[in-house]
């Protein structure tokens, strides 16, 4: 059986930031990701304080990186923007981290960019296989990066949930495999990129210990992914129930646009 645990995305502005963690700590919930949808939004001195009081009620903090990020464009200058992007959300991620002492690293989770030729291609169409290699480069330049500032973090790219955007279960796990990286499953993506849920083709792509993941409800169309939507309780079982078949440490965070009472579904049902 998994051992799970739950949390929302979102932490709030950093006025809001401890109310909510001790709110999230009452009702059970052990993670929480920090969503910075539009740049970081904390500076050094609070990225800080906020992990030692996150440390504190035994929350696992996590990150993810703005949703303007596209490290497979065709303009230099928007990869470069993208790349820094990432590495900026690293660097509070690793301030967050210092009250684990070393013994957790925050995760950035990021999705990676769409599919394209990339810088200074000549070809027309986009090229699957290019794409992985034009992101493959940079992810592992930003793990050089994250080593020599000996950033305690580990970078997730994420699998997507529109057919047009990189993101595929191939395409992550083989970059899990390929660079060393980390990654963040999110059912729902898969659910909507699918058509199905694909479980066991998830375990077979996955076979790490730890499982970061995302879920919420998810509407769908032909092109994958229309919108996230509340996730009802079936939603829940279906998932927790495959889960619990695994030998997994889980994290799940919930996205939904009730992201802190779906979380405490999923935690009563668990
Ligand atoms: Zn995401």
């Amino acid at each position: 059986m998994s051992k799970i645990i739950f949390g929302p995305a979102g932490l709030g502005g950093v006025k809001e930031a401890k109310i909510n963690l001790e709110s999230y700590a009452k009702h059970g919930l052990k993670a929480c990701e920090i969503s910075f949808t539009y740049g970081v939004y904390l500076d050094k001195a609070e990225s800080i304080e906020i992990g030692e009081f996150a440390e504190k009620l035994g929350i696992y903090l996590s990150i993810h990186s703005p949703y303007f990020i596209n490290l497979n464009s065709k303009e230099s200058d928007k990869v470069k923007a993208s790349f820094d992007r990432v590495l900026k959300c690293c660097e509070a991620g690793h301030y967050l981290s210092l009250a684990y002492k070393g013994k957790h690293k925050t995760k950035i989770v990021f999705h990676c960019g769409f599919y394209s030729s990339g810088v200074g291609s000549k070809k027309k169409d986009y090229d699957k296989e290019l794409s992985f290699q034009n992101i493959k480069k940079q992810i592992l330049n930003l793990m050089e990066k994250i080593e020599e500032n000996e950033w305690n973090v580990e970078l997730c790219p994420e699998t997507m949930g529109k057919i047009n955007v990189f993101g595929s279960l191939e395409e992550i796990s083989r970059l899990v495999k390929e660079t060393g990286c980390s990654c963040c499953i999110d059912f729902a993506h898969v659910l909507a990129r699918y058509g199905k849920h694909e479980f066991s083709l998830v375990e077979k792509s996955f076979p790490q210990k730890h499982w970061h993941c995302h879920f919420s409800g998810i509407v769908y169309g032909d092109k994958g992914e229309k919108h996230h939507k509340h996730t009802t309780e079936e939603e829940w079982k279906e998932l927790l129930h495959e889960l619990n078949k695994l030998d997994k440490e889980i994290t799940i965070i919930n996205e939904s646009p009730s992201p802190f009472d779906d979380s405490i579904l999923g935690l009563s049902l668990a």
